[in-house]
């Protein structure tokens, strides 16, 4: 079809439009490689783009319809894959000189599923190095910029997914969660981010940060396309021992914006947190729209979320500490030319390829699992984790939903550095294991704000649906009104 820009169709209006054959797969693809080729010198969101294959794959996928054949639910739909996640055959870098040059030769489980969807996968997304960031500017490729704000982060370390989504140079993507990643960026640049429950979506190719954090999921630029990859991506796989089965996958179909009772609650302790101009009122939007939705809204408390930025560094810091021993110049990724010996073998690889953030966060890991340290921090930590999780739990028994902000502070600009005080609010959800979802609540002088819902394990759809009938009553349609 002439003149259309399929860039700013939703995926699944793409979807819609190829089954009806007004458009091509290569015609969704090449539209989209176009914009990546013009936008990708401001935003950065790409470290590979997986040009020839996406074309070929397009084809394939043409062909199929033309010879009648049934095509994947994610047919034809360019997706972004964060640069931590397995690709086979297509360089998978972390965002670091470490894996600058590292081709895998498998795929993630997650590329599977979305191979055998026949989905595209476009290319590779800009990053944090291994993950550890809210800005994407601690990339070894350079960083990634807002495309809402040129001069703003992206969030992070998912920027270049959330970015290169919020550009429309993709549909959708994956990103990686720890401790915020995926809902902070999606929320910096105005989209939809999920990270759902621990285990839900397999790990297998995920390049570890903190194994007992981290989660794979998605990026959209709303509801019901976050939840068509999503659905895509759950199930469980021999090769994640803490992979789950979930039984009702079919969360698409299931989808319903009626929230009439449901039982939505705000900690208290959320209010102590120092906020940026604005992002109160958004809340306090937020609010009015649940309550005309027909919601029930209490005040609860959670008195150990005060320790859960203080858990978080500990554990995730320990965690990557071991997670990041492999890189040592023997088995993965780059080495030194400079060693006589095997100790300087290591010691230089990781010394020239490492940043200065992963380094300094090995440094603090490694002391705090340091046989003098360990009782007094790491399993002091461990046992702060309980009694958040505790915390989550004794809220469930009573309530659907938890509301807050994501961050405290608005998108910011390219080099100030807030790093830590963004995840105070996306923390406590990662400790517990909890699925919990970014979503567009309005803009503070034309700056995307996010207000974040945390579900009770395994409530995917529940969350999904309150995001839902959120999302149609701003109308946003992915663009929120300023408020
Ligand atoms: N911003 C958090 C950190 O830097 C979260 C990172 C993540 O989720 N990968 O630790």
């Amino acid at each position: 079809m002439k003149n259309l820009d399929i860039t700013k169709l939703t995926a699944r209006e793409m979807r819609e439009k190829l089954l009806s054959k007004e458009i091509s797969s290569r015609e969704i693809v090449s539209q989209h490689l176009d914009l990546i080729e013009k936008k990708e010198k401001d935003i950065n969101a790409f470290i590979s783009i997986n040009k020839e294959e996406a074309l070929i794959e397009g084809d394939k996928i043409d062909k199929k319809i033309k010879n009648g054949e049934k095509i994947g639910p994610l047919a034809g739909i360019p997706i972004g894959i964060k640069d931590n996640i397995i690709t086979k055959n297509i360089k998978t870098t972390c965002g670091s000189k470490m894996l600058e040059n590292f081709i895998p030769p498998y795929d993630a489980t997650v590329i599977e599923k979305i191979k055998a969807a026949d989905g595209i996968i476009i290319g590779k997304n800009n990053m944090d190095e291994f993950a550890m960031g809210s800005t994407t500017e601690n990339s070894f490729f350079g960083p990634t910029r807002n495309p809402i704000d040129l001069e703003r982060v992206p969030g992070g370390s998912s920027g270049g997914s959330a970015a290169g989504v919020g550009a429309y140079e993709m549909a959708l993507a994956l990103g990686s969660d720890t401790g915020g990643s995926i809902r902070q960026p999606a929320s910096f640049c105005g989209l939809v981010g999920i990270r759902p429950t621990y285990g839900l979506v397999s790990r297998y190719g995920l390049v570890a940060l903190a194994n007992s954090l981290d989660q794979i999921g998605v990026i959209a630029r709303n509801v019901e396309d976050a939840t068509l990859l999503l659905e895509t991506i759950i199930g469980h796989d021999k090769k994640d021992s803490t992979s789950i089965y979930m039984k009702n996958k079919d969360l698409l179909e299931k989808l319903n914006d009626n929230i009439k009772g449901i039982k939505i609650a705000i900690p208290k302790e959320f209010s102590n947190v120092e906020m940026d101009n604005g992002i109160e009122d958004i809340i306090k939007n937020s609010i009015k729209i649940f309550e005309k939705l027909g919601a029930n809204i209490e005040e609860v408390s959670m008195p150990h979320f005060k320790y859960s930025l203080a858990t978080y560094n500990i554990l995730s810091n320990a965690e990557a500490s071991s997670s990041l021993s492999r890189f040592d110049g023997i088995r993965y990724g780059y080495r030194t030319k400079e060693h006589s010996t095997l100790d300087e073998l290591y010691m230089n690889t990781r010394g020239e390829a490492f940043g200065k953030e992963v380094k300094r966060r090995i440094l603090e890991g490694t002391y705090y699992l340091n046989r003098n340290n360990r009782e007094k921090y790491y399993n002091r930590a461990l046992k702060l984790r309980t009694l958040i999780i505790e915390d989550f739990e004794k809220v469930y028994g009573k309530y659907d939903i938890i509301l807050s902000p994501v961050s405290p502070v608005l998108p910011f600009k390219m080099g100030e550095d807030k790093n830590y005080l963004t995840n105070i609010f996306t923390v406590p959800v990662s400790l517990a294991g909890l699925p919990a979802l970014s979503i567009p609540a309005g803009y503070v002088e034309g700056l995307p704000v996010g207000i974040q819902l945390i579900g009770d394990k395994f409530e995917e759809l529940k969350l999904l649906n309150v995001a839902l009938a959120f999302e149609r009553d701003l109308a946003l349609g992915g663009e929120a009104d300023e408020i």
